[in-house]
């Protein structure tokens, strides 16, 4: 098999780190297979280096902010290079340049345009690993840049596609993904496989552990991407394309984020053009505008409701004054304390009822409702936040996802 193995900044945070991933990679390498190694740069590293560039000026250029940044995964790949060579292992190390990766010129934000891998795949033949870089590539005019923050993900997932890799194994500190986070429910699971659409909901609750970009490139070339643990020998979780035939659970998991707030307009004069009025400065802020809620219309004034990450909160609601007086608005209202509950999974589109019984069980506990928005496989609400373990507890267990007392994970 053709193996791309990307390990994440913790498993390459030390000197030990480093060995431990040397042990991994050589393992793989030891059962037959070709490997192409992402690496990050050691955790910490890169906000160290965007902070001392801060600490020079205000706002530094992005073209020397990625030539700085860019700095981080190469260490880390010159240094797992050295390690394996150590071990009498045929291995060498590729800048994203040298790997290939040819980018656009946005820089700190670059987009890969194409992968010119030829002469990294004649390595791999040869049983010579290659060591790559994440996070970056080059612009026509041979600039260094960089993909985003997290773009290593996306860096080992263009990479699997491009050389045409039986799977992209993606190595960090946590085990897989689980039906609900372990801190709140003692018996969440962990889940075997999910599927792109169900781990791209995940992440836009906030669930960090794939840049998003690099799950939207795994589906659209399907590409099986095992999320997996550099500190636990054990399976992680596939993810994978849905699977039709397989027998669903109605939901896969239940999420949860506490970094909300919510905003009310109440009495706006009703006509259109009003929720452009509204959002426009928001957006304009640049800031990230979740679940909207506008009520019917009763003699001619509506009201709005919408949530921002809560460290938005007190600048929208800034904003939203001005926008009140400006449209003759009643009154604007704000609730920094709420949180978002969300079942996700692919199974809602061959079970019925799902959303009556998710309310039913937030009833029966006492949680009041606040806001409520759907996908064709999410169902969000948005409650006070003490209400959040309870609420995903509850979720957990009434979804039958609990752990049979006794099964491990
Ligand atoms: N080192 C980069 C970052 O911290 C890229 C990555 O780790 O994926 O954002
Ligand atoms: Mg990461």
């Amino acid at each position: 098999m053709r193996i791309v193995q990307k390990f994440g900044g913790t498993s390459v945070g030390s000197i030990d780190r480093i060995r431990k991933t040397a042990d991994i990679v050589a393992a793989e390498l030891a059962r037959g297979h070709q490997l192409a190694v992402v690496v990050s740069a050691m955790s910490g590293e890169t906000n160290r280096l965007i902070e001392m560039a801060h600490e020079l000026s205000p706002c530094p250029a992005e073209r020397e902010l990625d030539a700085l940044v860019a700095t981080g995964e190469q260490v880390t790949a010159a240094l797992l290079a050295i390690e394996l060579q150590q071990r009498g292992i045929d291995a060498r190390s590729f800048t994203g340049g040298q790997a290939g990766f040819r980018t656009d010129s946005s820089h700190v934000r670059a987009r890969i345009q194409r992968i010119e891998c030829e002469h990294l795949v004649r390595c791999l033949e040869q049983g010579r690993v290659a060591v790559v870089t994440g996070f970056q590539g080059i612009d026509e005019a041979g600039n260094i840049t960089t993909l985003g923050r997290g773009g290593s993900d996306t860096s080992a997932v263009a990479l699997a596609v491009a050389i045409g890799a039986d799977v992209c194994d993606i190595y960090t500190d946590v085990d897989g993904i689980y039906t609900a986070d372990p801190r709140v429910v003692a018996g969440a699971r962990k889940l075997d496989r999910i599927s792109y659409e169900e781990m791209l909901e995940l992440a836009s609750l906030g669930a960090k552990v794939l840049q998003t970009r690099s799950v939207e490139l795994a589906m659209r070339y399907g590409m099986p991407v095992h999320l997996r643990s550099s500190f636990h020998p054990v399976p992680g979780t596939m993810v994978t394309s849905e699977e039709e035939s397989m027998e669903r659970a109605s939901i896969s998991g239940v999420a949860y984020n506490r970094d909300e707030a919510k905003i009310t307009i109440k009495g706006i004069p009703d006509h259109p053009g009003i929720a452009a009025n509204v959002f426009g400065p928001v957006a304009e802020a640049g800031i990230n505008v979740d679940v909207i809620v506008q009520n019917i219309s009763e003699h001619g004034l509506t009201d709005i409701t919408f949530t921002v990450p809560r460290s938005d909160y007190n600048k929208t609601m800034e904003l939203m004054q001005q926008v009140c007086r400006d449209m003759k608005a009643r009154s604007v209202s704000g609730d920094d304390s709420v949180a978002k509950v969300s079942i996700v999974g692919v199974g809602m589109r061959s079970h019925s009822g799902v959303a009556k019984k998710m309310f039913e069980v937030l009833a029966a506990e006492g949680i009041n409702i606040q806001m409520i928005t759907t996908s064709e496989i999410k169902i969000t609400v948005v409650i006070d936040e003490k209400y959040v373990e309870l609420a995903v507890r509850a979720l957990h267990s009434a979804f039958g996802l609990d752990r049979e007392p006794g099964q491990r994970n």
